[in-house]
């Protein structure tokens, strides 16, 4: 049995549900006994252009039967063209860094923080403040930025410099002469669905730049198309120093990216990585890129958006004695169940049901679709969480 192989050889890091999936269709699933499932999840944000979406494995294809990898000590054609379109999506003055996760992305910003801090000054700032909450990864100091102590149990010591404040009002309070960076998420993801408000965050970034600390931007959950605009940045109206991106940008490739306003931060030497910005991953996400873009400059992304939406909400509406609020933008949406055990029990009965759903922070219910998903799908998984909470 697969659980039996799993548990043998694979280290226990995940509560995995004993369930194996072997096809999939944009946001239809199938498991090996056959059952359908509608996917909610999109592999944690990651399926944006949903499952066996063909333009993208053509274009993987294509690339993978010439060249997967070289190194980074010679030119890359799909490299640059990709950052060339990451830049250009996102509407800011920036270059680009490619590393192959979101943690890694957020390695390669908290460095270009540290440099910045040396270089600029006769004090050294090295300080970062970061949200309670929020979620910036699990390699060492990236798990430190995260501002979730439980989580930091066991790893010690981490590296020095980072602190957190309760809310973006508490941050302007927490600086001193050695803080050189503020890093968020806009709409915190592992952390609840958590939306920062908009007019705070736009004051923030103005007093941050009168103090020149960088504002950084953990886009890593928010970024491609997730919240509606290519970045929450554009959506909030910022102009952040540094930002990261991983999860939706290779539809399921691994790849992340951190780029910067700061062209000049780093020389050769300063920073690299070996798989970072390969040939397969950048021709994959340049794919996903194109697909996005499409889908968005037709109008398809927003009535897409605007459709799930209103089937969120007349779910929601339906049901308040089990949900207290409808959080989030785009598709990254959720509900806050009114305790625990209600939604562990919503999110078991969903998958016998046949869609599937996530979890954030202690009672959220968290939907991230894939960015392409149909109507008829959307329907479909609407009508399964309806037979979920009916089977309460
Ligand atoms: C998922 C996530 C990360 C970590 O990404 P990995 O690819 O798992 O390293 C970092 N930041 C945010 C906001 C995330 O949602």
């Amino acid at each position: 049995m697969l659980k039996d192989l799993d548990s043998q050889y694979v280290l226990p890091t995940y509560a995995r549900q004993n369930v194996s999936f072997v096809s999939g269709k944009n946001a239809l699933l199938t498991d090996s006994e056959g059952k359908e499932y509608i996917d909610f999840t999109s592999g944690i944000g990651v399926v944006s252009v949903g499952h066996g979406n063909e333009r993208l494995s053509r274009a993987i294809c294509d690339q993978v039967s010439r060249i997967i990898h070289i190194s980074n000590l010679y030119l890359i054609a799909p490299q640059a063209a990709c950052a060339k379109r990451i830049v250009e999506q996102s509407g800011y003055d920036m270059k680009c860094f490619f590393a192959n996760s979101g943690a890694e992305a957020n390695e390669g910003a908290i460095k270009i923080a540290r440099k910045y801090g040396e270089v600029d000054g006769s004090v050294k700032r090295y300080k970062i403040i970061t949200l309670e909450h929020s979620f910036h990864g699990r390699t060492i100091t990236a798990l430190k930025a995260t501002g979730q102590e439980a989580m930091h149990n066991y790893f010690g010591p981490f590296p020095d410099g980072f602190v957190y404040a309760s809310s973006i009002d508490e941050i302007e309070g927490l600086i001193d002469d050695h803080t050189v960076a503020v890093m968020i998420e806009l709409v915190q993801g592992e952390g609840g669905v958590q939306p920062l408000d908009r007019e705070k965050v736009q004051a923030l970034a103005a007093m941050l730049k009168r103090r020149d600390i960088l504002l950084m931007v953990d886009e890593v959950q928010t970024g491609i198309y997730r919240t509606g605009e290519f970045l929450a940045s554009n959506l909030y109206n910022i102009e952040p120093d540094v930002i990261t991106m991983a999860k939706g940008l290779g539809g399921g490739v691994p790849i992340g990216v951190v780029m910067t306003s700061k062209k000049d931060i780093f020389a050769p030497g300063d920073h690299g990585s070996t798989f970072g910005g390969n040939y397969l991953s950048t021709s994959a996400a340049s794919a996903v890129l194109d697909i996005l873009e499409e889908y968005k400059q037709s109008g398809e992304l927003d009535k897409a958006f605007l459709y799930f939406e209103k089937a969120l909400t007349k779910f929601y509406e339906a049901h308040t004695d089990l949900f207290t609020a409808s959080v989030g933008f785009g598709m990254m949406r959720g509900l806050r169940a009114k305790d625990a055990a209600t939604l562990a029990a919503v999110i078991n009965n969903a998958r016998e049901a046949g869609v599937m759903v996530l979890k954030a922070g202690r009672n959220t219910l968290r939907l991230l679709p894939p960015l392409t998903i149909t109507k008829e799908e959307i329907d479909e998984g609407f009508a399964r969480l309806e037979k979920a909470v009916a089977a309460l």
